[in-house]
């Protein structure tokens, strides 16, 4: 996950509409051109018990796991690399990023994939349909982390694509459509000044300013990429053309507790939250804590503690919003002085831009009408305004049909964390499918999922091709 700033249009800007394209590549038999297989019929892949043709039952056994199993070793094989002894830090060009790039190369490979690393990084896959022109479907995350990560963030959705066209060819099928998987590898942007550059690549948006950004050693990020093996110039070169494109599928682990709490191992993400960030500032009046009276002073913090107060109630009271104040500075910051002043930041987010703007400007409104009671002066300069990325609603009904192949109502949910699928909405329709993780918990190294949600989120994305590919 990451946090996001993308301006875009939409998928509906590209002309890449998942229905118009439909018709490319369909077949009676839908997508798996096999003839040993067309001879099962349409349900290829059942995924709840009941009648399974012999030659399927070793990938889609719920009970043997043999998909998740498959995920988990994968897993941990990129796990192996990286920067830190010890720990999991795996930043975008690091040399760590070059053996998971490698690794990822290896499994895509073994998978039979034609792969390659691109010039920027990422590590893309791709195998052939029976109807070699028609627009391909896209698979992918990231393979970057941050510092001290879990393993699964990213990793899971690289891995997962993997899978998929590896049990497709152990079963000696074919898609009828091209698949594509990428490892992006400048997700988290936390090495340089970028933002979602590898994917923005892809969907035409690459900005050459990115490669001199500098990293916190003050390499630029144009030596990292010439280090790497990368090619700087070849930035431009890595956009996609919209209408060779049917698709693009991230799986992620949710990084939430709503599918815990639910008791869900899968949910269909609806939207990815856009966000408003600002920096706040009140400024009050410093004074003696033992001499001034409370009838006369002017508290920047007390006035803060308010507002905070009416950040967290704004974020509270409407459907899937988050609000929040996450720093806040005092000064003069002294146990005996009244506080004159604090800077704090407020970070909303909202599925609906609309719903977000109101909170906003609700927000603000309170916070001056508190600042005025209370006789102190209160700014807000908003820094980022990130707009949402709603899911393609397309795509979104073929993973409702895939979960409910497993015997389990879809769930929706939005995210509230920035993902490549943002940057990959402006290429072609894009939806995402998140993994139940332990507590809620990511970017940690507690990060934790188990193979029976890996094994379910395999049969999942399985059958979500399968109908995407029709
Ligand atoms: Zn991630």
């Amino acid at each position: 996950m990451r946090e996001q700033s993308v301006s875009k249009e939409g998928p509906e800007s590209t002309g890449a509409s998942f229905e118009t394209q439909t018709d490319v590549c369909s077949s009676g038999w839908g997508f798996w051109m096999s003839p040993t297989v067309n001879a099962f019929g349409p349900s290829r892949f059942p995924l709840r018990s009941g009648p399974v043709p012999e030659t399927l039952r070793p990938m889609t056994n719920a009970t043997d796991l043999i998909l998740g199993r498959r995920v988990m070793t994968m897993i941990e094989d990129l796990a192996q690399h990286t920067d830190e002894p010890g720990r999991l830090t795996r930043l975008y060009l690091s040399k760590a990023h070059r053996k998971a790039a490698e690794a990822t190369l290896r499994l895509m490979q073994e998978a039979g994939l034609d792969a390659h690393i691109d010039a920027l990084g990422s590590v893309v896959g791709r195998i052939d349909g029976s109807h070699p022109d028609a627009p391909a479907l896209l698979i992918g995350s990231h393979i970057d982390s941050v510092v001290d990560a879990g393993r699964y963030d990213g990793n899971l959705g690289v891995v997962l694509g993997i899978v998929v066209v590896e049990a497709l060819r152990q079963q000696g099928l074919a898609p009828a459509c091209p698949i594509e998987i990428v490892a992006f590898g400048d997700e988290e942007n936390v090495r340089f000044p970028t933002n979602l550059s590898t994917s923005q690549a892809l969907a035409g948006r690459f900005n050459p300013a990115w490669l001199d950004g500098r990293d916190q050693d003050g390499i630029a990020l144009r030596d990292a990429l010439i280090a790497f093996g990368g090619d700087p110039e070849g930035a431009a070169g890595l956009a996609r053309d919209p209408a060779r494109y049917r698709g693009y599928l991230e799986v992620h682990i949710e990084q939430g507790p709503l599918l815990e709490a639910k008791d869900l191992p899968v949910g269909i993400v609806s939207a990815i939250n856009g966000i408003t960030r600002a920096r706040c500032s009140v400024t009050g009046e410093a004074g003696h804590a033992g001499t001034v009276p409370m009838s006369m002073r002017r508290d920047a913090l007390a006035a803060v503690a308010e507002m905070i107060g009416i950040v967290e109630r704004a974020g509270s009271t409407r459907t899937d919003t988050v609000a929040t104040v996450g720093v806040a500075q005092v000064q003069p910051g002294a146990i005996n002085v009244i506080p004159a002043r604090v800077d704090f930041t407020l970070d909303a987010r909202s599925p609906d831009d609309a719903v977000r703007e109101a909170m906003v400007q609700d927000i603000v409104t309170e916070c001056q009408a508190a600042a005025q009671r209370r006789g102190v002066d209160f700014t807000i300069e908003p820094f980022m305004e990130s707009p949402a990325t709603p899911m393609d609603k397309e795509l979104i009904a073929r993973l409702e049909g895939a979960v409910r192949s497993l015997g389990t109502e879809p769930f929706h949910l939005s995210s509230g964390a920035g993902h490549d699928a943002v940057a990959m909405a402006i290429l072609c329709p894009s939806a995402m499918l998140f993994v139940r993780c332990k507590g809620g918990i990511s970017h940690n190294p507690a990060e934790s999922i188990t193979v029976e949600d890996a094994d379910a989120a395999a049969r999942v994305l399985i059958e979500a091709v399968n109908r995407i590919a029709v």
